[in-house]
């Protein structure tokens, strides 16, 4: 019994190390074997000391280009990134990356501008905005630069005591 149990593990572990290879997620590689997520982390950290595999998934490409997914999703139908593995897990995609794919990404926004406000990438008509929208959200107090913001507000200020002088003036013309 306890020999059939050690045999299963080792071919599992053999297994777990190819499968993290071929880029599939610990997930799904716990639910192909019956274990937990952490015992095939454990696997993993035992078998080669990590548990990188050769791609990206695309959470990582995520954090390593600073992007949020949508938009690595964008660039990945406008075919300017490839995946290295895809496969369809049933209910979804799986999308890996190659090493360089943020690479790629840093090169392609070199060349494309992106919009001031919304950070989509621009159409060739336009120079700081993407859209008549976003040239107008852009204008509001939020977006100001600290010292736009400064003068926005002393503007206020100095409007606010005009018309209490004024207010007073009037007052005072009708007490008279
Ligand atoms: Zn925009």
């Amino acid at each position: 019994m306890v020999t059939a149990v050690k045999t299963r593990n080792v071919v599992s572990k053999d297994l777990v190390l190819e499968m993290r290879q071929a880029g599939m997620p610990m997930r799904e590689i716990a639910e192909k074997i019956g274990r937990t997520k952490e015992r095939v982390r454990q696997i993993l950290m035992e078998g080669c000391g990590s548990t990188d595999h050769e791609y990206l998934s695309t959470l990582q490409l995520c954090k390593q280009a600073g992007l949020p997914r949508n938009r690595i999703i964008d660039l990945y139908m406008d075919g300017i990134i490839v995946p290295a593995v895809k496969w369809d897990a049933g209910h979804r995609d799986y999308l890996l990356w190659p090493r360089d794919a943020a690479v790629k990404i840093g090169e392609h926004y070199k060349n494309h501008r992106l919009c001031k406000v919304c950070n989509h990438p621009l159409p060739k008509n336009r120079i700081f905005f993407c859209s008549d929208n976003c040239r107008q959200e852009r204008h509001k107090y939020k977006y100001m630069t600290p010292e736009e913001k400064k003068r926005v507000l002393d503007n206020i200020r100095r409007y606010r005591e005009k018309r209490k002088i004024t207010a007073g003036t009037q007052l005072a013309v009708v007490l008279r």
